[in-house]
Order: structure tokens, then C-alpha cells, then sequence
């Protein structure tokens, strides 16, 4: 529990009028700042970009995982392409051997007969191969060039979301700058005693002060313990500290 310690015991400080004043001012100036920060961290404009985004970035891979699978297919076709042409001039000078031949044992020498059947059944099997990865790269380019039309468009729509957002930004900046602007001539028109008792809230707080609502902080929505209660019942313009966030609380 957060306490006003010695200075509230022994000299009994207490609020004046324009003290509470500046309190509850300083309370609205911060709140203000605070909802307005969260118009851009908390708004539909911050999901929507990162909805947007995120669906960009997932059509994007699979793009890249299709297009990666046709660079490979157009390498293995590369590949089947040389072993096929060498193959076929393989079978090519194999038969002209066989037709140019003069004489006639050559002409039905089996193991050139035999050679020139393997030679053709590995042209077929490699044409064949060629065929498959060609039917496969067909499929393939065909889903790539409809990935590529949604990839386009989500990337057009991540774009926009992110104008929005950064139009959105801009607002809020310039908003805050003129909140900062009040806030920082409010801050120097305030007595020692709110200065001091400011000093007393946890420097991460931003809103500092926070107005009583039913008997919770308004900053953090604890409800006080009966002896807070109790004390701010019996002295509203003493200092009093919320004991769950640290926040000044007044009474709004
Ligand atoms: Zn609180």
C-alpha cells in the first residue's frame, strides 16, 4: 500500500481549491492524451494493416513456394532435354550405321539391333518424362499467374490499410502535440504541493490522476480497501493514492 508516509502525518498537507482544480484538469488533459493514443494502437485502422499485411505476406510465400517448385521442374526438364537429345543422336547414328551399312551380317548384327531398341525405348522414356513435367509446369504456371493476381491485390489493399493507418498516425500525433502543448503550460502553473505529490506516481504512469468513481480508482478500476475509503471520506483534498496503480485519486 502506497502511503503519503511522514509529510501527510506531521504537517497534514492538504489540496487547495485551485490545486484540485489543476488535478482534475491535469486528469482530463491526460486521459485525453491516453484515448488518443489509443485511437491508432487500439483502432480498427491498426488490425485492419495488420490483417492485410499478414494476408499479403501468407499469398506471397505460397507464390514463392509455386514458383520455386517451376524453377526446380524447369531445371529437371533441362536436364531430361540434354539426356534425351544425347539419346537421340545416339539412335540417329546407331541406325544410320545400320542403314549405311554395306554388309549384311552388319545389318542384322544383334547387339546393334539390340542397342538401337534400348536407345529407342529410352527416347520414349524420357519423352515421356518431358511430357509429365511439361503437364505438371502447365499446372503449375497456371496457379501461379492467379497467385499473382491476388498477390497484386493484396498487396494493393495491405497498401492502403497502411495509408490509413499512416493518415491515422499523423492525426494523432498532431492531436497530441497540441494536448502536450496545454498539458506543458498546465505543469507550470501547478503549486509545489501537486508538483511534489505528482512526483509520488510511478514515473510508467502517464494519466497520473485519477478521478474516484463509486468508490474505484477511475485509472485502474480497483475498488478501494475500506480503511482508503475511510480516509479519503475523512480528508478529499489530502493527497490520497490509489493502492493498486499508485495514481493521485480525486474526487471528480
Ligand atoms: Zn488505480
Amino acid at each position: 500500500m502506497l502511503d503519503w508516509g511522514a509529510m501527510t502525518n506531521s504537517s497534514g498537507v492538504q489540496f487547495s481549491e485551485s490545486d484540485l482544480e489543476s488535478l482534475i484538469q491535469l486528469q482530463a488533459l491526460t486521459s485525453r492524451i491516453v484515448k488518443n493514443s489509443l485511437r491508432l494502437s487500439a483502432g480498427p485502422q491498426s488490425g485492419n494493416y495488420r490483417e492485410k499485411a499478414l494476408a499479403y505476406k501468407r499469398l506471397k510465400g505460397q507464390l514463392d513456394a509455386v514458383q520455386s517448385e517451376i524453377d526446380a521442374l524447369k531445371a529437371d526438364q533441362r536436364q531430361v532435354e540434354d539426356e534425351l537429345g544425347r539419346f537421340n543422336n545416339e539412335l540417329e547414328k546407331s541406325k544410320k550405321m545400320l542403314s549405311n551399312s554395306s554388309q549384311k551380317e552388319y545389318r542384322f548384327n544383334p547387339k546393334l539391333q539390340l542397342q538401337i531398341s534400348e536407345l529407342d525405348s529410352k527416347v520414349t522414356e524420357y519423352t515421356e518424362a518431358e511430357i509429365a513435367i511439361i503437364d505438371k509446369l502447365e499446372v503449375l504456371e497456371g496457379r501461379s499467374a492467379s497467385l499473382d493476381v491476388e498477390v497484386k491485390s493484396a498487396y494493393r489493399e495491405a497498401a492502403k490499410a497502411k495509408g490509413e493507418l499512416d493518415k491515422l498516425k499523423a492525426e494523432v500525433e498532431l492531436t497530441n502535440a497540441d494536448l502536450e502543448t496545454e498539458l506543458h503550460s498546465l505543469r507550470s502553473s501547478l503549486s509545489p504541493v501537486v508538483v511534489a505529490t505528482l512526483k509520488r506516481v510511478p514515473a510508467e504512469i502517464i494519466d497520473k490522476v485519477s478521478l474516484i468513481v463509486e468508490g474505484s480508482c477511475g485509472g485502474c478500476r480497483l475498488r478501494f480497501s475500506s480503511s482508503l475509503a475511510e480516509k479519503i471520506r475523512r480528508s478529499p483534498d489530502s493527497p490520497n493514492f490509489c493502492e493498486e496503480c499508485g495514481r493521485i485519486v480525486v474526487l471528480g
